[in-house]
């Protein structure tokens, strides 16, 4: 049997792809921030990087970027056998296998990374809408759904993170020593993301 491939020979190869085909981390971090700025006053696009980078260490979204980009640069080079060729070469509106592809990997992190792709699928802001409407050269079926996903992911990462935070601040607080969280400020806010 062969061996399993390094996790960071597939983590590596994550980054580089995404590099490649012309996507920054920051370019994700700054969707992120636009979905979750409004729920938290003091959200930094350094926090929202971090959990860019966080949601890339999770190897069902290493698998599906992998996956996604490689048909995509298949596709480029018209390697693919008809009629598959043509239908990821021209984002045919019914193929949906990107989207499906792309929110596979977003189910770990709760309904609020969900309601989050499927924002970003309909409005598609910033990179995605870049690489959605093809500036440029090239094929990025997949791509733009695998972007969405992965600021979706961070999102909803984010958001369940903030209210962990709230509630151990809160128990923190003195009066409260009997480790009962008192209720936080906005809790609910980010719960509609
Ligand atoms: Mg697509």
């Amino acid at each position: 049997m062969n061996q399993p491939v390094h996790s960071r020979t597939v983590r590596d190869a994550v980054y580089r792809k995404l590099d490649e085909r012309g996507v920054r981390l920051t370019d994700i971090a700054e969707i992120v921030l636009e979905l979750q700025g409004p729920y938290h006053k003091d959200m930094t696009l350094e926090t929202c990087l971090e959990s860019v980078k966080a949601v890339l260490e999770k190897r069902e979204m290493q698998h599906a970027i992998l996956v996604g980009i490689e048909l995509d640069c298949l596709a480029e080079k018209k390697m693919l056998s008809e009629p598959l060729q043509s239908i990821i070469e021209s984002d045919e509106g019914l193929f949906g296998c990107d989207e499906t592809l792309a929110l596979g990997s977003v189910f770990g992190y709760g309904s609020i990374a969900l309601t989050s792709f499927g924002h970003l699928d309909k409005n598609k802001t910033g990179i995605i809408r870049k690489l959605d409407t093809k500036a440029g050269s090239g094929v990025h079926t997949f791509l733009d759904d695998l972007v969405a996903s992965i600021a979706a992911a961070a999102a909803g990462r984010i958001a369940h993170r903030a209210r962990d935070e709230e509630e151990q601040r809160a128990a923190l607080k003195p009066g409260n020593a009997d480790g009962e969280p008192i209720a936080a400020d906005a809790p609910d806010s980010a719960e509609s993301a």
